[in-house]
């Protein structure tokens, strides 16, 4: 018998009834695009996460598309992010005609470095190409640095006081990918309100997931939220028959928002226990010296999207991962290749060892089963089988 990485039938058992019942309730209406449902979950997740305005969209890559657009940043503007994600974040910045400008992590938050990220910015101001690795079409006046997009990796916010005060002082714009993030806070304040506009995922296997693909944007800015609608639907204008921009197709289905709001019921409750699990996690790995565990800052909180340790180098993490496998434990590594090292990336000429901390990290990260349903026994067996490999 295996376990899967991450539950979703458990917690589908759990709330079976409720989901079919809400399912049907769309099939009755038949509003099966841009139904009651979808404004409901705007109103009752920018309640959430104490914005002003939300857009459900069709997946957190359309998210991140729709705010790039919304921002109107295209070909000859360039944008800072973190080589430590998932594609999407960098994918969507080079899809509109944009260039990504990558900014090595931290190593003990794997976010953004807010020092890389003040040193990448002086060496574009000032065109000092030996201060860090730039793209090779970065020359002086050659793009227009716009904005920032930070990731809020496996669930952790970035450092915002200080990312949000470079972003101000530097008069760029800043987009959060909160991804993996949704439920997570930082001082108090909940992930997805940090950017001039945030950007979330309901994939399946994000916390708060639906059945299929979803996304969601969350803004305080109320001309962003009147673009952003009208790019999720073609660049409609007052009517379906008045284009004003060029826009795309990216609504969230009804039926996903019918579900989504399903699992919001059960969602404060799912954050709490995952927060129990990687404490349980943390708790057991503490005795065993040789890997890291991950670190919380204390201003603030995690919603684990993933459980990730460090072993200390690629052929201890090779033996713990055969060894789990051959046990029937499902893990993954997040994430092997970072983004400047990726083919697709080539054009912009990095090469390796160009950000030395998103490598390393690479090279010894792995992530175990984590689901807010994972039982103190799993977690201990778990344990036990990393520490015989080790
Ligand atoms: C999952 C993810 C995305 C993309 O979301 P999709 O809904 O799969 O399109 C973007 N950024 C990060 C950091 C992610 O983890």
């Amino acid at each position: 018998m295996s376990i899967p990485f991450i539950d979703l039938k458990t917690q589908y058992k759990k709330i079976e009834s409720k989901i079919k019942a809400r399912i049907d309730k769309v099939l009755n209406h038949g509003a099966y695009v841009m139904g009651p449902e979808v404004s409901e979950l705007e109103q009752k997740l920018s309640q959430y996460v104490n914005t002003d305005y939300a857009l459900a969209c069709s997946s957190g890559t359309d998210a991140l598309i729709l705010a790039l657009m919304a921002l109107d940043i295209g070909p000859g503007d360039a944008v800072l992010t973190t080589p430590f994600t998932f594609f999407a974040t960098a994918e969507t910045i080079a899809f509109l005609g944009a260039t990504p400008i990558f900014v090595d992590i931290d190593p003990e938050t794997y976010n953004l470095s807010v020092n890389e990220l003040k040193r990448t910015i002086q060496a574009i101001k000032n065109n000092e190409q030996t201060l860090c690795p730039l793209p090779a079409n970065i020359k002086p006046g050659s793009v227009s640095l716009k904005a920032i997009i930070t990731v809020d990796l496996f669930g952790l916010p970035c450092d915002y006081d200080q990312i949000t005060e470079i972003a101000r002082h530097e008069n760029l714009k800043l987009i959060e990918d909160a991804a993996q993030s949704f439920g997570a806070t930082y001082k108090g304040r909940k992930a997805c309100s940090f950017g001039d506009i945030s950007c979330t995922s309901f994939f399946p296997a994000k916390p708060l997931g639906c059945y299929g693909d979803g996304g969601m944007c969350f803004t305080n800015d109320q001309d962003i939220i009147e673009s952003l609608r009208s790019l999720r639907i073609h660049g409609q204008g007052k009517d379906k028959y008045e284009n004003v921009r060029i826009g795309i197709n990216g609504r969230l289905d009804t039926l996903q928002a019918a579900i989504l709001l399903t699992k919001l019921e059960i969602f404060p409750r799912e954050v709490m226990l995952r927060q129990q699990v990687a404490e349980r996690y943390n708790q057991l790995f503490e005795q065993l010296p040789e890997l890291v565990t991950p670190q919380v800052p204390a201003d603030r909180t995690s919603v684990w999207a993933q459980y990730s340790l460090l072993a200390q180098n690629n052929h201890q993490r090779d033996k713990i991962l055969a060894h789990l496998k051959e046990k029937n434990i499902p893990t993954a590594i997040y994430y092997p290749n970072p983004l400047h090292l990726q083919k697709a990336f080539d054009y912009l000429g990095y090469k390796q060892g160009d950000f030395p901390i998103s490598e390393n990290i690479g090279e010894r990260i792995f992530s175990l089963p984590m689901h807010p349903y994972l039982e103190p026994d799993m977690q201990e067996k778990i344990f036990s089988l990393v520490k015989e490999a080790v």
